[in-house]
Parts: structure tokens; sequence; C-alpha cells
């Protein structure tokens, strides 16, 4: 599969469509989920043109994906989500069809700010 270029997680990143941001690294944007599923809903992206977590795993540096992780710990403190800042939260990354993933750009949801319930329906 190749990377979409036109998908709506590439123009927010180039800021051809605006977003909330959260927060901003060299490896990472993280902004919030335009229909929230949850009190606190959060996406974060790799800036990296990832199609899913399968095609990062296989393709990104590890500075990648040490950059992916630590940014996701970075936004759940910065949320107050996180085991020291909160009381937790789910990050969940949706893999292409069977998995539901409709944005073809890699990304966690970052769910949180109240009980998120079953983890699969
Ligand atoms: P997926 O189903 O691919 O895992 O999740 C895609 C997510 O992107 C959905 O939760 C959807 O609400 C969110 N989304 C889709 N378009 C936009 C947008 O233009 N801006 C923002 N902030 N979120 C979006």
């Amino acid at each position: 599969m190749i990377y979409d270029e036109n998908n709506i997680f590439a123009k927010i990143l180039i800021g051809e469509i605006p977003c909330k941001k959260i927060y901003e690294d060299d490896y990472v944007l993280s902004f919030y989920d335009i229909n929230p599923q949850k009190k606190i809903h959060a996406l974060v992206i790799p800036k990296g043109k990832y199609i899913d977590l399968d095609d990062f795993s296989e393709k990104a540096s590890s500075e990648e994906m040490v950059g992916l992780l630590k940014g996701i710990n970075k936004v759940a403190k910065k949320l107050g989500i996180s085991v020291d800042t909160g009381k937790g939260y789910r990050a969940l990354a949706n893999i292409s069809e069977h998995g539901g993933q409709e944005v073809p750009h890699l990304h966690f949801h970052l769910f949180g700010g109240e009980k998120v319930g079953k983890m699969v329906e």
C-alpha cells in the first residue's frame, strides 16, 4: 500500500487544515480529535509518513519509534491523564480494515478524563 499524501492528517501536518494542537516536537504532533468519544480524546501522530502501526514498525528508525512513545507519554502528562499526573488512560491504534482505521496516517488515540469502559465492543 502506498501512503496517501492527501489524507487529512497529512494536511494537518503541513498546516493546510487547522487543528487544536496539544503538543509538538521533532517526532510527533498531537491534537484533539474533532469528534471526541470520551471526556479527553487526543490523537498523537508521527511526523513521518507512515500508514499504520505495521508500516511504522517495518520502516521507521529507532529514533522515530522512541520519539513516538515518548511523545505519547508527554501528551498524557500534559493532559493530566498519565499515571503520575492523573488516573490513567487508554492508548489505541486502529490498523487497516478490520481494525476500523479511517485515516491512513498512523495515529494513537488517547482516551481519558473518565473511566474508558470496555476494551472492545
Ligand atoms: P481512526 O478511525 O482512523 O482510528 O480514527 C480517525 C479519527 O480521526 C476519528 O476519531 C476522527 O474523529 C478523527 N478525525 C477525522 N478527521 C479529523 C480532522 O479533520 N481533525 C481532527 N482533529 N480529527 C479528525
